[in-house]
């Protein structure tokens, strides 16, 4: 029951939760959620003028503020036989220290986990040493073996007589790559580092490595020579080292090629006279063992424009390492390259371009497009798509509106051309000039596939390019549901880099005889070949993730793509024959293209850099930032390494913890990483590993078209989310009721009623797994079964949950300030972040409009701005998570309050006894959460161990403020539950 006196945490505020009743009497009621309090009988003084006005209510405001803050700080009490079981507790921990049991820090000191992560620290004081300078002399490479050298070369000559190797031969001959070998290898033989570009296509991939080996086994050095060629993404990786071997009529990982794309590997089994295709990040694994790469003379760079973060660090590290090594030679190529700015960094290396391409590609802009499908754009429809940002998304609006004038003034004059040049009809210019033009079109799309399959009998391959998985899933949607393909059959195959790697492959299987092959992609098919594609409709947009440094947020916008993405999509269709790429856009907008997308690491938070350069050796993070090809801000570098201290990744002589170690090896960001280790250990990891899913995903809602549906979304959202306070807990809610659903049959039904998308939940799911393959690795679990019972023995308990998720997104808190108007009503709800101050709940979170919170304190993971700063999603959640699980606690004495703060932000009312005993429980905490860690394992319940006493009590704790909370507690209920404390 709520109310009841007692003065416990949360009491004495009846059912309404925190409101704030000063404002009561100085404010009136407020002017709803933006109004900022000016509302009312708050006025200025008559005697001030102008921008004095202003600063008077900023400062009133900010007065009002810290007096709302101080009164609804929650007070936390403990009755006195909790207290007296916490104190015996505490007693019981300090024996069990002084016991002979491995404890604390000779545990943790002899953890294998430690030992590698000694090891870890250990050579990166080698790698320094080396990066310092050791005489490149001392260095050999691979060691000559005679016996290897003659074998390696009868097996080539054995294999070049195979029928087989002489077809493909026959087509490898053919390519451009191939053509000018001999001018390739004399520049390979002669320079240490090159710079190779040719057109899409020309054989730069899938030849140039083959050359280099096979010259190096005719010379007789086939045991000098393993090459490694890294590709951008995962599933080139494979596919380009499938389509080698089968060039080579060998078998793979059997003989001479084979690839590694993290968890999944077919290294070749003979270690000389290799090819290894492989994903950056596997070759930063080799260098953590082996700094200077000696068991590879070549290393290949492939697709070098991508520029993502890893490949940025490997050619800096590359140009060490040429230093070290003379034997070692570098390669780098790609379809678009900046070839001056490479050749530059690589202390002016030749740059050699392939000259001529393999299949012409006939491109199509939008005005050909609508020529050819007669489409027309519906002016009044609520477009489906917001308008794409220009190049640059950081601009102000004015900038962005001046931008948009620009633009339109250029279409209207390439309008204008063509209409003199009568190049195009009067209804199709007239379509074009429409702003609805410059939208992402799903019918649009729709049109032109019909207007294929009308034209094209042959069943060619369509690759259409989209942003995101929320277009893809559209689109599939649409496209399954019209059935008129001209009485052609069509398969739908999606491709997005969160599928799992064999749903991927399934884009390069030929489909049935008289079907035509779909493939839905985002920007990850710009670099692989699948080579049925005949047609390529590229709506030239990509989903990319930019920084704002200034208001330190990182965000994800649809952009308008860059040339070098329009060419290597345009590359895509005639690999095997010639094609057709259709763009969908104006030819007046590809002049707006700026050449290259900026680097990554330029555009995104560095905390994950940060700890990448510190796991992987790297040295000092300024230093080796500032050497990069394009080094990014200092500003941004201090936010990321001031954030990795918050989350204890790194400690504060900026050194990696074990905890950052862990977190390194985890492919997700660090706070749903370190939400899924805590939730290991805690032991509630089916509910946590749905909301990593998700949030490392996206949530699996989706708004219909038809106006309106966002409010029905919304409702189904908040019937879900079942008055939890949380859009996480939603997620859970949502994921269980699909399983329950399907354990019936009918899961379809439940998708429909809940507006949920079907393949997203299912692709939760999967990641789900993978989540826990992780998890089973970092041996936090001890299977690797989602709904294991061992491993979900609080995931019942939402206070736990919830306290979970605090552990992880902590410190992204925010507070909330309901106020109560002159009529006993409640006002809006006021959100505030310590960094930001003022920001708003998305409409689509489950606790936007809501204005009863019975805890002030919200945890949320994304916060971005659109038209104003909004948290997306988030748990309101209780203040024992935040004093157990979130920064720095300390005590202080007002008047004769005691008040504690945690990161010196959030403040509780606490007599000091009770802040002792707490104190002393989250120092325990910490240490066993340090131990945990560094000694990966279940977590023993049972009561008489220590960390089954600590965790139980601890446990005890949350659950009790949680249930008080909610009012399903009673006065004397804090002692009720005496059996969960030891
Ligand atoms: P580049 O790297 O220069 O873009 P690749 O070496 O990837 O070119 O491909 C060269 C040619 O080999 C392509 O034009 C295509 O004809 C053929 N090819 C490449 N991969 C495959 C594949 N998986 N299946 C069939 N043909 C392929
Ligand atoms: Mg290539």
């Amino acid at each position: 029951m709520r109310g009841r006196g007692g003065g416990s945490y949360g009491r004495g505020r009846g059912s309404r939760g925190y409101a704030s009743s000063s404002a009561h009497h100085s404010q009136g009621p407020g002017r709803g959620g933006e109004g900022g309090g000016t509302g009312g009988r708050l006025r200025h003084p008559p005697h001030l003028k102008g921008r004095e006005i202003g600063l008077w209510y900023a400062k009133e405001q900010a007065r009002i503020r810290e007096k709302e803050d101080k009164e609804t700080r929650p007070k936390i009490e403990l009755s006195p036989s909790k207290r007296a079981k916490i104190t015996e507790l505490l007693g019981s921990l300090e024996r069990h220290s002084k016991a002979s049991i491995p404890t604390g820090a000779a545990a943790i000191n002899d953890s294998h986990v430690m030992r590698r992560y000694r090891q870890n620290v250990e050579s990166n004081v080698n790698a320094a040493a080396i990066r310092a300078g050791l005489r490149p002399g001392d260095i050999v490479g691979l060691v000559r073996n005679s016996e290897w050298d003659e074998s390696l070369k009868n097996d080539l000559e054995r294999k070049q007589s195979s029928p087989k190797y002489q077809t493909m031969m026959r087509f490898r001959e053919k390519l451009p790559a191939y053509q000018f070998k001999d001018e390739f290898l004399k520049l390979m033989r002669e320079n240490q580092v090159i710079v190779i570009s040719g057109e899409a296509g020309c054989g730069k991939t899938t030849q140039c490595c083959q050359l280099i080996l096979d010259e190096m086994i005719q010379s007789g050095n086939g045991s000098l020579c393993n090459i490694v060629c890294t590709q951008p993404r995962r599933i080139s990786a494979v596919t380009v080292a499938e389509r080698v071997t089968e060039e080579r009529d060998e078998q793979i990982g059997r003989n001479s090629v084979g690839y590694s794309i993290g968890l999944e590997s077919r290294i070749p089994e003979r270690d000389k006279g290799t090819i290894l295709f492989c994903t950056t990040g596997v070759v930063f694994k080799y260098l953590i063992d082996d700094p200077k790469l000696t068991k590879y003379s070549h290393v290949v760079v492939d697709e070098i424009h991508d520029r993502d973060v890893l490949s940025d660090f490997l050619l800096m590290i590359l140009k060490d390492l040429v230093n070290l090594r003379p034997d070692l030679k570098v390669i780098l190529m790609s379809a678009t390259l900046n070839a001056d700015k490479l050749s530059n960094y690589f202390r002016h290396c030749p740059r050699f371009n392939i000259p001529g391409s393999t299949f012409p590609v006939t491109e199509y802009f939008m005005e050909d497009v609508l020529l050819q499908t007669s489409f027309t754009f519906e002016t009044n429809k609520r477009p489906q798509q917001r308008r794409c940002r220009g190049k640059n998304p950081r601009k102000s609006e004015d900038q962005g509106k001046s931008e948009d004038q620009k633009f339109k003034r250029m279409l209207e004059s390439h309008v204008r051309k063509l209409e003199r040049d009568k190049t195009y009809p009067r209804h199709v210019l007239k379509e074009l000039i429409k702003p609805e033009a410059e939208e992402l079109n799903l019918d649009l799309i729709t049109s032109l596939i019909l207007h294929i399959c009308e034209t094209d009998r042959d069943n060619g391959a369509i690759l259409i390019f989209v942003p995101g998985w929320d277009q893809i899933s559209k689109l599939s949607t649409q496209l399954q549901s019209c059935c008129n393909f001209s009485g052609c059959s069509i398969l739908i195959i999606p491709l997005h880099s969160k599928l799992p790697t064999v749903n991927q492959k399934e884009v390069f299987s030929r489909p049935p005889s008289g079907r035509r092959k779909i493939v839905i992609a985002t920007n990850i098919a710009e670099t692989s070949t699948i080579d049925d594609i005949v047609f390529v409709i590229d709506t030239g947009r990509i989903k990319i993730t930019n920084f704002d440094l200034q208001r330190n947020l990182e965000t994800r916008d649809t952009e308008w793509v860059s040339m070098a993405n329009a060419t290597q999509r345009k590359g895509r269709a005639g690999r095997v024959q010639p094609g057709i790429c259709y763009h969908l856009y104006s030819k007046a907008r590809e002049n707006t293209f700026e050449s290259f997308k900026k680097p990554e690491i330029l555009r995104k938070r560095l905390e994950e850099v940060v700890l990448q350069i510190k796991t992987l050796n790297l040295g000092m993070t300024r230093p080796f930032l500032k050497r990069l090809l394009d080094p990014p801000p200092y500003k941004s570098l201090e936010l990321a390494i001031q954030r990795l201290i918050q989350l204890h990744a790194l400690d504060s002589d900026e050194n990696l913890t074990p905890l950052g170690f862990h977190l390194s090896h985890l492919p997700m960001d660090l706070q749903t990483g370190k939400m899924i280790l805590m939730a290991g250990i805690f032991e509630c990891v089916d509910p946590i590993l749905s909301i990593a899913a998700s949030l490392s995903f996206k949530d699996p809602f989706y708004i219909p078209l038809g106006l309106g549906q966002e409010k029905n979304v919304d409702r189904a959202r908040r019937e879900l989310g079942d008055g939890s306070k949380s859009d996480h807990l939603t997620i859970v809610r949502a994921i269980e009721g699909y399983q329950r659903a399907q354990s019936q049959n009918r899961e379809r039904d439940f998708c429909y009623r809940n507006f949920l998308s079907e393949s997203t939940v299912n692709l939760l799911m999967n990641m789900k797994k993978q989540l826990a393959e992780h998890l089973h690795q970092m041996e936090y679990m001890s299977t690797a079964t989602v709904d294991d019972v061992e491993h979900n023995v609080n995931s019942d308990n939402i206070g736990i949950v919830k306290a979970i998720i605090c552990a992880g997104l902590y410190p992204n808190i925010a507070t909330v300030n309901v106020r109560v108007r002159m009529d006993g009503s409640l006002g809006f709800a006021k959100i505030r972040t310590r960094e930001d101050g003022k920001v708003y709940l998305h409409p689509k979170s489950v606790n936007c409009n809501e204005n009863i919170f019975e805890s002030r304190y919200l945890a949320y993971f994304q916060k971005m701005k659109t038209s104003f700063l909004s948290l997306y999603d988030t748990t309101m959640i209780t203040p024992f998570p935040l004093i157990f699980f979130g920064g720095q606690l300390s005590f202080r004495k007002e008047k004769n309050l005691g008040v504690v703060s945690v990161d010196q932000n959030l403040e509780f009312l606490m007599d000091e006894d009770v802040f002792d005993l707490v104190q002393a429980l989250r120092k325990h905490l910490d240490e066993f959460l340090e131990e945990k860690i560094a000694n990966p394992g279940p977590t023993c319940w049972h009561e008489l161990s220590k960390e089954g006493a600590l965790m139980r009590a601890i446990i005890e704790l949350i659950t009790a403020e949680y249930k008080e909370m909610l009012g399903e507690g009673s006065a004397s209920d804090s002692d009720s539950d005496d059996d969960i404390i030891a």
